[in-house]
């Protein structure tokens, strides 16, 4: 059997045991130290904006206490984009709140303006104004930043940007991870860069970024007791994580510009196979091309061509099963044109790792035109 070629996997620049090592000789082996903050302005840094940011043990902490941070609480509703990982939309569950999944466009595959606007003024109409909106950068492609951003500030609805997979990515020269009022990142072993596992929370005041510390700390009160008036939470990043993620921050670059070049190299192969399309980055739109994504013209051929290369011992893996047609999410409430359902069944994730050598490219490649020389 030939070895496994991963969709996406960790790759390391050698300067995170550097961080790591600095770590154990000074004994900042704890939830705190100075990885984590200098993996904080490290970020800051590479984000601009005068954003700040509080490193965290996980995206979907990050989600949960942007939830906490701007109110949402037992019975209130919560628009989340449907075409996502499941992590976008649990942290709705946690709060005791209702997701409302909005449906996609075809241009980025993100969340659709449209439904997105039909839905807001039916929740009003039904009488409860939906408290946030969760917004998704899918596989790195910035969604819709100005259409969605106008009709949040219409409405008065405040926006979490999740850029758990677009690090790197831009829209019009400003970096994803900025946009919301409250914006998310994660560092999970698949992401575009990694700590193993870890998040981060992106706020616009130093007040936020101060509130979140505090309850993902245990929320423990100015005291030399232990005394709290708050539920905390235990969500904040390692020190000895944070080192791997200094490391990780040195070669970010270098790590879209790699996943970038798997994209056009796709590209130019499978660009004249007619049952294969392929998602442009619409203007003003820079994606990281965190994974590298095919249309193909039906769901046979898309399962056909997974089977195939499962059958080289590659792994490729069907775009997000939208959350509207989860099992556990069957009772929300949905707004549907029809774009994330055919994505779903049409769509595959081909390997994108930004460490993936010349010859596990031209295996994935050859193993793609045997299957259609073949069909
Ligand atoms: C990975 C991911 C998350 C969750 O991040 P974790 O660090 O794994 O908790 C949230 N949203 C999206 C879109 C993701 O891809």
């Amino acid at each position: 059997m030939k070895p496994k070629i991963w969709l996406s996997s960790p790759h390391m620049s050698g300067a995170e045991q550097t961080y790591i090592k600095e770590a154990f000789d000074t004994n900042w082996v704890a939830p705190l130290g100075p990885n984590v903050n200098g993996f904080e302005k490290d970020l800051e840094s590479y984000l601009k904006e005068n954003r700040h940011v509080a490193a965290l043990a996980s995206g979907t902490s990050a989600l949960h206490l942007s939830l906490i941070l701007l109110g949402v609480t037992n019975g209130d509703e919560v628009i989340c984009q449907s075409k996502t990982f499941s992590a976008s939309a649990n942290p709705i569950v946690y709060q005791g709140a209702t997701p409302i999944f909005i449906d996609s466009e075809a241009e980025t595959w993100n969340i659709c303006p449209i439904q997105l606007e039909i839905a807001i003024k039916d929740r009003i109409t039904k009488g409860k104004k939906p408290k946030a909106i969760i917004a998704v950068h899918l596989y790195g492609m910035p969604y819709k930043v100005d259409e969605i951003h106008s009709i949040a500030e219409k409405y008065e609805i405040p926006v979490i940007e999740d850029s758990a997979e677009s690090l790197g990515s831009h829209y019009k020269g400003q970096n994803c991870g900025t946009f919301g009022d409250l914006s998310i990142l994660s560092f999970n072993g698949n992401k575009i860069i990694t700590t193993s596992g870890g998040g981060a929370l992106v706020t616009r005041s130093e007040e936020n970024k101060n509130k979140a510390v505090f309850l993902a700390t245990q929320a423990r009160d100015n005291a030399p007791h232990y005394q709290h008036t708050h539920i905390g939470y235990n969500y904040r990043m390692s020190n000895i994580v944070a080192g791997i993620g200094r490391g990780q921050m040195t070669i970010l670059d270098s790590h879209v510009a790699n996943r970038r070049s798997n994209h056009e190299l796709y590209y130019n192969t499978f660009k004249s196979i007619e049952q294969i399309t392929f998602l442009q980055e619409p203007n003003g739109h820079f994606s990281n091309r965190w994974l590298s994504c095919i249309l193909l013209d039906s769901f046979e051929t898309r399962e056909g061509l997974r089977l195939a290369l499962e059958n080289e011992n590659i792994e490729s893996r069907p775009l997000w099963k939208p959350m509207h047609q989860q099992p556990v999410f069957k009772d929300a409430p949905n707004y549907l044109n029809g774009v994330s359902d055919d994505l779903f069944n049409r769509g595959l994730c081909l390997p994108s790792g930004s460490n993936l050598s010349k010859e596990e490219l031209d295996r994935v490649i050859s193993a793609i035109n045997t299957y259609f020389a073949a069909c």
